[in-house]
């Protein structure tokens, strides 16, 4: 592949350049004007993110591989990659809802009709609506195809009733990807028994109850469904095809291509962290072990960004990322929590300190994203069904039984 850019891309990045130059310090003083220990999750937090969102979208900076026909900007490879590296080096927080333009919106580009197209498309751009994920179930997690959430045909509507849980986002999302069962012969495959719908989070029936993590935020919750109707006219592709689209679904999802520049970036702040803390009189960049650490995360990062713009590439070539974007996402999330297993290290006692604390360092910003880190080697599938997937998809090694 050649990175080089062409006079488009650096037409593309020096238009960016110059929107970012204007608009970070508008965007820096609005969000500093939140309180210290405000939760991710308050009104102050969501209002600041939904007019974010609405700056950049006006810009044309959301959805910006998207094709053109559906309000994207149709970027190359390379400007979805410049727009990433820039966000990411100047830390500028994303939009609204990264899961209706990251997940539900290609899902529904790739499998959906026109109508729910032209429906649901033009909203998840402009962050009027957004959308949260209903698949995993107390009993069915790895094992989603043990999913036990029923949706039975009524008239013009299916009926749903269950359970779903670790619903990111499920108290403020207006729409949700659901993955319900639709046949109940239990002779039937598992994985044809399962229909994919586009659910309305404020229809009657649909209860969402607040998790609240380690971490103090309650980012997720549990959904209860209790007869919730859904227009047949909202289902995803046929009736029992369900289990594929949400594959598809799960392949955007890992193939997150800007993950591996957030660790880059992450890796910014700690070389920081390890310039201003001192260790026997000498600051713990000097220390060659703390170098060497540093250095390994630097290449492994760099090792995630090439694998992540090979799942880019097939996006853009109008394929599905693939489950090649499992090795991406594996690397990355586990290079993630090393790397902020370390800062831990680099700031000792200090790491005790959270949000809030007199003498935190950054105001407990390692502690907590810390703590946050344990849960990415869990959510879009844990690193052992990440690598069942490498093994078996990618490797064509035999599926394991004991
Ligand atoms: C931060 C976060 C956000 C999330 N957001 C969402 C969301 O928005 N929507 C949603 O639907 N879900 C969400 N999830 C749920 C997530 O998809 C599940 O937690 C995940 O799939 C694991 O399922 P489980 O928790 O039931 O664990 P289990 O499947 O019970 O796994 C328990 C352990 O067994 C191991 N294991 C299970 N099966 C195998 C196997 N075949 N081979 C080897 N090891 C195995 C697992 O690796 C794990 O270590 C989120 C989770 C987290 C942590």
């Amino acid at each position: 592949m050649d990175f080089s850019l062409s006079p488009q891309e650096e037409a593309f990045k020096k238009e960016l350049d110059d929107w970012l130059d204007k608009n970070l310090a508008e965007m820096r003083q609005r969000r500093g004007r939140q309180p210290m220990n405000a939760d991710m999750e308050s009104d102050e937090a969501q209002e600041f993110t939904r007019w974010w969102h609405k700056k950049l979208h006006d810009a044309g900076y959301i959805g910006i591989a998207w094709p053109k026909e559906y309000g994207g900007r149709g970027a190359t490879i390379m400007e979805q990659v410049i727009f990433n590296e820039e966000m990411a080096k100047r830390r500028a927080p994303p939009g609204v809802g990264g899961l209706g333009v990251g997940w539900a919106g290609p899902t529904i580009m790739a499998a959906g009709s026109e109508e729910q197209k032209k429906r649901f498309l033009p909203k998840i751009l402009g962050g009027d609506e957004v959308w949260c994920q209903a698949f995993s179930e107390p009993e069915a997690g790895s094992d989603l195809a043990n999913s036990q959430t029923r949706a039975v045909e009524d008239g013009d509507d299916y009926v749903v009733n269950g359970q779903k849980v670790w619903t990111t986002g499920g108290m403020r999302a207006d729409w949700a990807i659901l993955l319900a069962k639709t046949d109940f012969d239990p002779n039937t495959p598992r994985h044809r028994s399962f229909s994919y719908f586009l659910m309305d989070m404020h229809a009657p029936g649909v209860t969402v109850r607040p998790l609240r993590e380690m971490t103090g935020n309650a980012a997720f919750g549990e959904t209860f469904l209790d007869n919730v109707r859904i227009p047949k006219n909202l289902m995803v592709g046929p009736k029992n095809g369900g289990w594929y689209i949400s594959m598809g679904t799960l392949e955007f999802e890992r193939s997150n291509s800007s993950s591996a520049i957030q660790s880059l970036n992450t890796i910014t702040s700690l070389i920081e962290l390890a310039q201003k803390t001192e260790r026997n009189g000498h600051p713990l960049s000097k220390d060659p072990l703390t170098r060497q650490k540093i250095a390994q995360f630097y290449i492994e990062s760099n090792v995630g960004k090439y694998i992540g713009l090979r799942a880019l590439t097939r996006q853009l070539r109008g394929q599905t990322p693939g489950p090649e974007s499992s090795v991406g996402s594996l690397l990355a999330m586990e290079l993630g929590q090393r790397i902020e297993d370390f800062a831990m290290y680099l700031e000792g006692p200090y790491s005790q300190l959270v949000r809030g604390s007199k003498h935190a360092i950054n105001n407990g910003m390692w502690p907590r994203s810390f703590l946050a880190s344990r849960g990415r080697t869990i959510m879009t599938g844990t690193s052992e069904i990440k690598r069942n997937i490498i093994a078996q998809r990618t490797l064509g090694l035999p599926r394991y039984t004991t």
